[in-house]
């Protein structure tokens, strides 16, 4: 049996992933520790990070913001390995934790996961021999506790499960709009996860700030309610009232996302049966909608031969609803100055097999082309 989860009963989680950023583009430290702080204070414990987040600046700036200013008590920390981006070989995915250990400043890891299995990255964690790597490292103290997070079809998840029964937690997308994906498959997901007693972390309950600033016909129904409550709240609420969910990790980027999350957070009430009905409703109209659904977690931008900015040229084409074309068109010239085109993609699929939404980038770099440069 593994070892009993230090409890968590403020369930959300610091995600280090979208964090606030200088002019320069380096990670802004004084209003990350701030927002570490508030987050401390308001009864918060669990940072999550990652290996391959900002190339490495977010656990930089974890030992920054957090670990060099508060006692290791006060906080949990998760961070990820990722065998398929950010290493070349066994030895390379290895030394990711040590490394991870170096710039965290942690002493050790809470929780290790896993990064980002899919069906087209699985594999690298059995080839570089990753499963007993981690079960290494916790029999000598360096984690508490391991699992996975996990973009890919329930099928793979029951495989995963069935050879890995070991697994201490998954780490699931999780959100009122994927509920239903079949792309994502959050629902069949977590009933899996229950359904085995496993304890589950949510990622992007916000869909990368999807629903913190949605579609017009969302901002209705939530609007119809009356409450002056974010929509962010909205789809905060549906993931951490789910059962069996030990954390909800909410990517903030500056302190008003902070104080909104701590605010819903903090006398957290799940959704009652009308409020569940209004996220019913939502997720039709999302359904109706035809926005890309792209996170802009930029895990495709990496390899691009091509220099395309996707995730920001896909950010132009859903905002383009409502918008003057000459507006369009400028911030299409603004995000793609210096990079490359939707017209200079060349096709090699680099992108799609990173891509942890399963969108079909190509195609729809097709579309933008012929919106956006006319
Ligand atoms: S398919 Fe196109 S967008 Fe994707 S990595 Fe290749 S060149 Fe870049
Ligand atoms: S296209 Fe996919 S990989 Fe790229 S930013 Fe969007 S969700 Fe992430």
């Amino acid at each position: 049996m593994p070892d009993a989860f230090r409890p968590n009963p403020f369930r959300l989680a610091f995600g280090l992933m979208r964090l606030p950023k200088n002019p320069d583009g380096s990670i802004d430290i004084p209003q990350v520790a701030e927002m570490a702080d508030r987050f401390i204070a308001a009864g918060g414990t669990y940072f999550d990070t990652a290996f391959v987040y900002d190339g490495g600046d977010s656990e930089k700036a974890f030992k920054a913001a957090v670990a060099d200013r508060h006692p290791r008590e006060a906080y949990t920390l998760a961070t990820k390995l990722n065998a398929a981006m950010g290493a070349t070989d066994a030895k390379s995915a290895r030394q990711e934790f040590d490394i991870s250990l170096e710039r965290t400043g942690a002493g050790y890891f809470d929780y290790y996961l896993l990064h980002a299995l899919q069906r087209t990255t699985y594999q690298k964690y059995d080839e570089y021999g990753i499963w007993d790597y981690v079960k290494e490292l916790k029999a000598k103290g360096l984690i508490r506790h391991w699992g996975f997070s996990f973009h890919a079809d329930p099928d793979l998840l029951e495989e995963l499960l069935d050879k890995h029964p070991d697994a201490e937690f998954v780490q699931l997308q999780i959100n009122y709009a994927d509920w239903e994906n079949p792309g994502v498959a959050s629902r069949r997901n977590w009933e899996i996860c229950r359904r085995r007693g496993k304890p589950v972390m949510i990622m992007e309950p916000v869909k990368g700030g999807i629903l913190a600033d949605p579609i017009p016909t969302v901002r209705e129904v939530f609007d119809a309610s009356g409450e002056d409550v974010s929509y962010a709240s909205w789809a905060l609420r549906f993931a951490a009232g789910l059962e069996g969910v030990h954390a909800v990790l909410s990517g903030m980027s500056n302190l008003a996302q902070m104080d909104d999350n701590l605010k819903t957070m903090k006398d957290f009430r799940p959704l009652d049966e009308r409020e569940m009905e209004l996220i019913h409703r939502a997720q039709k109209a999302l359904d109706e909608d035809k926005s890309i659904p792209c996170t802009a977690c930029h895990y495709c931008t990496k390899g691009c031969p091509m220099e395309i900015p996707i995730p920001e040229i896909f950010n132009v084409i859903n905002r383009r609803k409502g918008s003057p074309e000459f507006r369009t068109v400028r911030e299409y010239g603004i995000v793609t100055a210096g990079r490359g085109k939707a017209s200079d993609c060349v096709s090699c699929g680099q992108c799609e097999r990173a891509c942890p939404q399963g969108l079909k980038i190509i195609s729809f770099l097709r579309q933008c082309k012929t919106e956006l440069e006319k």
